[in-house]
């Protein structure tokens, strides 16, 4: 009598099956041509594509001048910035409002916190503030980039070290990037600190060398 084959070896005497005919399948563009802050918002959609979604009030998309010569990027939003939808509006946006405005009126740009445009890297709160995981980053920093595309300022400032490897990569500090240029798609970057840490700082030289970041980045911009 013949020995019955095992699962295994029925499954290796079926014939190989026929390769599947290719079917292309069309990507959405990284940057869709004739992309608009509207369109990137309305993709946004109610986005639950990670796991940020999970304890958010808002999205956090983005606010101030659509022609804005300069745009500022933060990390993502804390606990205000997640109830009223804007970025940049508890302490820490308080102080960096008046960081624009003040520097600028010290070197004689007219300049205000309506004429720039401020955006996160995440859009969504992070749980107790903690820094997005770089998985939230890669996700949510596609529509970051398309509003940089979009918005193709003279210069970008990032704020603080998780702004600032969303952008340009790297394991430097922003203490040894600050107050230097670098590029992202060829749009020039300005590096410094973030203003919730300006807060805390224990002396004034970080707040000094933010002020002489701003300085640099405002003449670059508008001389
Ligand atoms: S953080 Fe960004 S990717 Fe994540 S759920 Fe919010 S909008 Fe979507």
């Amino acid at each position: 009598m013949p020995r019955k084959r095992s699962p295994a070896e029925e499954h290796a005497a079926e014939p190989a099956p026929e390769p599947a005919a290719a079917v292309e399948v069309e990507l959405p563009a990284l940057t869709p041509p004739g992309d608009t802050l509207e369109r990137i918002r309305e993709d946004i959609g109610d986005c639950k594509r990670c796991r940020l979604h999970e304890g958010r009030h808002n999205i956090v998309f983005g606010v101030g001048n659509p022609h804005a010569k300069i745009v500022f990027v933060g990390e993502g939003p804390g606990e205000d910035e997640d109830l009223q939808g804007i970025p940049f509006v508890g302490k820490a946006g308080q102080l960096l409002t008046a960081m624009i405005e003040n520097t600028a009126k010290k070197e004689g740009i007219p300049l205000s916190r309506a004429d720039v445009y401020i955006a996160n890297v995440v859009k969504c709160r992070p749980p107790k503030n903690r820094t997005p995981e770089p998985d939230e980053m890669e996700i949510c920093g596609q529509f970051l980039f398309r509003q940089l595309e979009v918005l193709k300022p003279k210069a970008i400032c990032v704020l603080g070290g998780t702004a600032m490897r969303a952008l340009l990569g790297g394991k430097e500090g922003v203490t040894r990037m600050r107050g230097k240029w670098y590029k992202w798609r060829d749009i020039p970057v300005m590096v410094t600190y973030h203003p919730s840490y300006l807060l805390r700082a224990y002396n004034t030289g970080p707040k000094r060398e933010a002020w002489e970041d701003l300085k640099k980045l405002f003449h670059f911009v508008y001389d």
